[in-house]
């Protein structure tokens, strides 16, 4: 069975497909798609004009989006693919043939500056292969004629523990969990304190019961397999390598909480993993270990569809994910209610991570002890991190909770470190006098995502590239986050610039209060992270790169009144300012 039979129609998925198709999502398409799917024609177009990935005007042949992060990104690379092509960014060049537009980090992190073309990550890139790119697109080489390594996407594992060496998926977590019943199982994964592995570390089990003991015409398991933080990149690995692991994770909350339909919600970053998710899917429902009766026990019924987004990094949050698989544009709902009673449909919903549910498999596998043997009393288990930025060897680390940042430097080989951003840029910066700090809950959590800045980068331009990513994935629903990530971005801008004064460093930290204590979701409330964590722990950055204390107006008032002097003929003394 494939995707298109157990789950026909998904508005993310026609576009998408109409997007390919034709480069474009045109107004007939829009209402076309709106009357298949009986949906009113804004909700249609206020879902093109939400996602990235979609576009109302006709893309290139050849259709490139770079990425911008600090460890998959590169701009000068971006800046060389425009010139050898004579197109600029955001624009397709005139002949139809390319387009090429920055995008937000692609999850490549470990494979140094990457972008995608027609959904497929290419990789590795440099100036002669740049350079290669550009010749294969003006002489119409189809992708296929391309060399196949540029496309490879490996992953590598620089430290194993119980989840990256585990066998589970095998079906075995399921049959331990019908052997102790499904009472036992959740109160296994009690005992195991197992917490969410995004970062706000929610207990895994209250979360289940929560939704088991609410009522519904039907209870929904979600995978959050939305990793959009830069930086963030082991679920690409542990869907590419444990699949099985997570599709059981998955089995089994559905047993739990008595659902009987799952849906992993993957990063439109990762479609290429389509296929093999799918393959993943057919086989474990040939083997009995998904669909109708489920290891041959009447009632366990449990079916698994993918919806794959459309580059919008707002939906990992949990709310916004699932106003995005109900086929609206990704905004924050308000909470309360929570999704445990008011989640997918209005009905009873679990949203879990890729890693969550793989652990939770483990438990019932192998017993909550196993778990608690790993990690400390406050963080139980271990944690993958997705490490990248200036190290000797970037990848997948498994760590016990505990581990401190020191050790980890170590291990992967960072020299002369100047900063790590922990968690992504809505998490925390830190300086070197924090190292001795461990990953934990209650001291530094984390996602996964370690990006290691040393001495020889300019960690302003880094704040800066974090507060445009923000400004460019705020949804725009609330005004502090639509707004003021914005003017944190401009401040950032001119501060870089080095037309920054003492003013302006009032006036950006007053906006990271706003900011962080108005807005309405997670992403604006940690927005000025990167900011607020700048100007603690390196002020010295800041001021250095001050002009003078002086204030020094945002832009020239006086010159842009110029049309309107020469529309009124007027320049006298006091049309001036
Ligand atoms: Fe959207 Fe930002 Fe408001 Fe969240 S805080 S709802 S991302 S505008």
């Amino acid at each position: 069975m494939t995707w298109s039979q157990t789950y026909p129609e998904h508005l993310l998925h026609l576009l998408h497909a109409h997007q390919q198709e034709h480069r474009y999502i045109s107004d007939a398409a829009i209402l076309e798609i709106a009357e298949r799917l009986q949906l009113p024609r804004a909700q249609v177009e206020a879902v093109v004009e939400f996602y990235a990935f979609f576009s109302r005007t006709p893309r290139g042949k050849f259709d490139l989006r770079f990425s911008t992060c600090s460890s998959c990104g590169d701009a000068r690379l971006m800046q060389q693919l425009c010139d050898l092509l004579h197109v600029s960014w955001h624009e397709t060049r005139a002949d139809g043939r390319v387009s090429i537009s920055p995008t937000s980090c692609i999850g490549m992190c470990d494979h140094g500056a990457s972008l995608l073309i027609h959904d497929r990550p290419l990789v590795a890139l440099d100036a002669q292969r740049i350079e290669q790119i550009a010749s294969f697109i003006e002489t119409d080489t189809p992708l296929e004629q391309w060399p196949k390594t540029w496309f490879t996407v490996t992953s590598q594992n620089y430290r194993q523990d119980i989840l990256l060496s585990s066998d589970v998926g095998s079906g075995d977590a399921l049959r331990a969990m019908e052997a102790m019943g499904a009472e036992v199982a959740l109160s296994a994964i009690r005992e195991a304190d197992l917490r969410g592995r995004g970062g706000a570390g929610f207990r895994t089990a209250m979360k289940w019961q929560f939704c088991r003991e609410a009522t519904g015409d039907a209870h929904y398991v979600i995978c959050n397999a939305d990793e959009g933080e830069p930086g963030t990149f082991k679920d690409r690995q542990l869907l590419t390598e444990h699949a099985d692991a997570l599709l059981e994770g998955m089995a089994l909350c559905g047993r739990v909480i008595a659902a009987k339909q799952g849906l992993i919600y993957l990063r439109g970053e990762y479609r290429y993993l389509l296929p093999h998710l799918e393959a993943r899917l057919a086989a474990r429902r040939q083997s009995g270990l998904l669909g109708e009766a489920i290891l041959g026990v009447d009632g366990f019924d449990f079916e698994i569809s993918i919806v794959v987004g459309a580059g919008a990094y707002i939906c990992g949050e949990e709310s916004a994910l699932i106003e995005s698989l109900e086929q609206k544009c990704g905004h924050p709902r308000i909470r309360p209610p929570f999704p445990v009673t008011h989640g997918y449909l209005g009905q009873p919903t679990v949203v879990n991570n890729v890693e969550t549910l793989i652990a939770a498999a483990y438990i019932v596998q192998h017993g909550a002890q196993s778990f608690l043997d790993r990690g400390t009393a406050s963080s139980s288990g271990t944690k993958l991190l997705s490490i990248s930025g200036d190290c000797a060897r970037s990848g997948i680390y498994e760590y016990p909770f505990g581990v401190t940042l020191a050790e980890v430097l170590e291990a992967c080989g960072a020299r002369d470190v100047q900063a790590v951003q922990v968690g992504g840029p809505s998490g925390v910066l830190l300086a070197a006098d924090a190292f001795q700090r461990t990953i934990a809950f209650d001291d530094v959590a984390t996602g996964g995502s370690l990006m290691i800045f040393d001495t020889s980068r300019d960690l302003l331009q880094v704040i800066q590239s974090f507060a445009h990513f923000f400004a460019h994935e705020s949804c725009g629903f609330c005004t502090p986050c639509r707004v003021g990530t914005v003017l944190l971005q401009k401040g950032m801008d001119k501060i870089c610039g080095g037309h920054g004064t003492a003013h302006d460093m009032a006036e950006l930290s007053s906006m990271v209060t706003l900011v962080s204590e108005r807005s309405h979701c997670g992403l604006g409330m940690t927005a000025a992270n990167p900011i607020r964590d700048g100007m603690a722990h390196f002020p010295l950055l800041f001021n250095q790169r001050l002009s003078h204390q002086e204030m020094e107006p945002d832009f020239d008032l006086d010159g842009s009144l110029a049309e309107a002097r020469k529309i009124t003929g007027r320049d006298d003394a006091e049309a001036h300012l």
